[in-house]
């Protein structure tokens, strides 16, 4: 079994509930969607090779990849790593992967975070109890050109009810210029009806210049959260603001 990864860097925690901690990143490509604030395009399609960043040099790897592969990179560039975040394009595409790669990873003693876009629910069904964190996106329709995945998001956030512990089921919604109120607030509603104990970070979208979504709005949709929600926050992304990946 083999996996396609598009890049492996360390950096820190950009948002989120592990905001500023460090981690090694583990990107897969491939993805289902194609979110209108997609940051990540380059990880839309499988690609030939990932790149591998240590030191401030990059080296290539040939795709696919071995899990077993993988975890002797992991071992030998980044030794000392005590938590791996697996990202994407969407990583669930590959779950027969992930699952083998988070019980090596897990056996070298490393912490497990994985950020999903919600919609692959039988594949977290099965891998759930592998990672500490999940964080998943509930995405709005204004993002996908109008289409509703809130069916896919429901089965999500089902899927994710047994096997979560507290605190290790996040949930980012990002707000855009575009998005409606009605929007947001209809799926924080769908959030408290099917994962009520998740954490949620509403994130305004970012371009090169900041946040594109004023204080005020982020604050009167926060509000609306937490009347639905015990735990709601509003989510910078730190990493840009840092330019850092
Ligand atoms: S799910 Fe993530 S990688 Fe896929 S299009 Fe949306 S933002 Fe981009």
């Amino acid at each position: 079994m083999t996996g396609y990864l598009s890049e492996i860097f360390a950096s820190f925690e950009g948002e989120g509930a592990r905001v500023g901690m460090p981690a090694v990143f583990v990107r897969l490509c491939g993805c289902n969607l194609a979110c209108s604030y997609c940051d990540t395009a380059y990880a839309r399609e499988r690609t030939d090779y990932a790149t591998v960043e240590v030191g401030g040099r990059e080296s290539r790897l040939a795709n696919p990849v071995s899990p077993g592969k993988l975890a002797g990179i992991m071992a030998d560039a980044f030794p000392g790593c005590r938590d791996v975040r697996i990202t994407g394009g969407e990583p669930l595409l590959q779950a027969d992967f992930v699952g083998r790669v988070a019980a090596l990873f897990r056996r070298m003693g490393m912490g497990l975070h994985l950020e999903t876009n919600g919609t692959l629910a039988g594949e977290m069904a099965r891998l759930g109890r592998l990672f500490d964190t999940v964080t998943m996106d509930v995405k709005l329709p204004s993002s996908q050109d109008g289409r509703s995945l809130e069916a896919e998001h429901t089965a999500f956030l089902q899927a994710l009810a047994g096997p979560a512990r507290p605190g290790s089921v996040c949930v980012k919604i990002v707000v855009t210029p575009e998005c409606s109120d009605d929007e947001v607030e209809h799926d924080l509603s769908l959030v408290a009806r099917c994962g009520p104990r998740a954490v949620v970070f509403l994130q305004p979208e970012f371009d090169e210049t900041g946040p594109v979504v004023g204080g005020e709005r982020m604050l009167r949709l926060l509000d609306a959260g937490l009347a639905r929600l015990r735990d709601v926050r509003i989510s910078l992304q730190m990493h840009k603001i840092l330019k850092m990946k």
